[in-house]
């Protein structure tokens, strides 16, 4: 049985240790809710000073050139790039991930419309359980397109390559399930997929920053994201979009406002699109927020992907490991794959109190959150996250299932 000690010890022996300094982190709190809302990371604060007080206080409009602002997008996606297994160019740090989302839906379904032998193709398939946003864009997108498009929703992941035939035009998954946290093979399910002649979207909201990504390897078409989540971008930052670069001439959408333009300064009364990752944008860009980014994609350039991997998978192993443990005399569900290869950076566990427990967690100074329909989530960002920790929010969570510190009829909060 690990004590409390032996997790102090895997802190002093862990080399991401250091990187925690890199963060604003209340005193008192335990943090496992990067998967919703990533920590601040410290350079932030005086970034957002020098936005406010300089380039605009100062500056003023010359700041679209002078400060950088006007490619700030490209720039910004440019940096992103390398998390996910993608090159220069073709990344742009835009809108929020339903709007970059419903993008790449209605550009796929197009370049699948333009091709004799896709034309035909009407199915969108994904998963009953990918985050809602997803199914609401694509349900919206294909009531407005009116011309017989329609969803195949998947009962369980296991049931997706069948899934696939000669009717799908797109195959638009979430790599990292936000409920469960199961991570989906990408690279099979993109093989699979062309191999039926459909195209495949991949969301990487749970996975950017959190699990190694390499969509060229994979020979995706599209992906979206946030960058609020486990990027550290900050509450409501901007989102990003991929096209693979085969993609890009082609990428028409129908939000094809003047930042797409090839010359939005022309003030040309025809749209051109930009012969550009920059034909994704819309319009005008949110530069405090957006700008904001730089500082978490920062911290991600003194470490590698694989580092963080490990220390993620030695995170939730023992996290996994202590609930079931000491726990295991409530009823409490693990829901979260115990397999590696099917795990992201996050673990579940169900308890018909969830919500409640969840509730009180969060009065204690431990900080996760609640899913339909019964599923405490704790998010797990090695970034940030000591060993130690994960000791101490298992002992919390045992305090509180024993004492039955928490009210089973606790009123939601509108966010939960
Ligand atoms: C968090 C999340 C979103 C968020 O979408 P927004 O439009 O940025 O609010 C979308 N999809 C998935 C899978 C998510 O986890």
């Amino acid at each position: 049985m690990i004590s409390r000690n032996d997790t102090l010890v895997m802190d002093q022996q862990d080399v991401l240790a250091c990187l925690r300094d890199e963060f604003s982190l209340p005193a008192g709190i335990i943090y496992l809710d990067g998967n919703s809302l990533g920590a601040q990371p410290k350079a932030a604060a005086s970034r957002a000073a020098a936005i406010i007080e300089q380039e605009w206080g100062t500056d003023l409009i010359r700041s679209w050139n002078q400060a950088g602002w006007f490619d700030l997008a490209v720039t910004l996606g440019d940096s992103l790039a390398p998390l996910i297994g993608a090159g220069a160019g073709e990344v742009v740090v835009t809108d929020n991930t339903s709007v970059n989302l419903f993008k790449a839906l209605a550009a796929a379904l197009q370049i699948q419309a333009a091709q004799k032998n896709t034309a035909n193709r009407r199915v969108i398939v994904t998963e009953r359980s990918n985050f809602p946003t997803d199914i609401y864009i694509a349900q919206g997108l294909t009531r407005w397109l009116d011309k017989g498009y329609s969803l195949c929703l998947v009962d369980t992941p296991d049931e997706l390559q069948a899934a696939i035939t000669d009717d799908t035009a797109v195959l638009m998954l979430t790599h990292v399930n936000y409920r469960t946290g199961q991570l989906l093979d990408m690279q099979a399910l993109t093989r699979h997929a062309h191999d039926q002649g459909a195209l495949v979207i991949w969301d990487l909201c749970h996975s950017a920053g959190a699990v190694p990504i390499d969509l060229a390897m994979a020979g995706a078409d599209f992906a979206v994201g946030c960058t609020y989540k486990y990027l550290n971008g900050g509450p409501g930052s901007p989102a990003f979009i991929w096209v693979a670069p085969e993609h890009q001439l082609q990428f028409s959408h129908p939000l094809s406002g003047w930042w797409g333009h090839a010359a939005p300064f022309n003030m040309d009364p025809t749209f051109k699109p930009a012969p550009s990752i920059r034909c994704a944008l819309s319009g005008t860009q949110p530069i405090v927020s957006q700008a904001l980014i730089q500082c978490g994609l920062d911290v991600f350039g003194k470490t590698t992907m694989q580092a963080l991997r490990v220390k993620s998978l030695a995170l939730t192993d023992l996290f996994i490991q202590l609930v079931e443990t000491r726990c295991g005399h409530h009823p409490v569900t693990l829901v979260t794959p115990r397999d590696h290869a099917q795990r992201g950076s996050q673990v579940s566990f169900e308890h018909p109190h969830a919500y409640a427990i969840i509730h009180s967690l969060i009065e204690q100074g431990v900080i996760g959150d609640y899913r339909e329909p019964s599923i405490m989530r704790f998010g797990f960002t090695p970034l940030y996250t000591r060993f130690v920790d994960v000791w101490d929010a298992v002992e919390c969570l045992v305090d509180t299932l024993n004492q039955k510190k928490y009210n089973v009829n606790q009123s939601r909060n509108s966010v939960t």
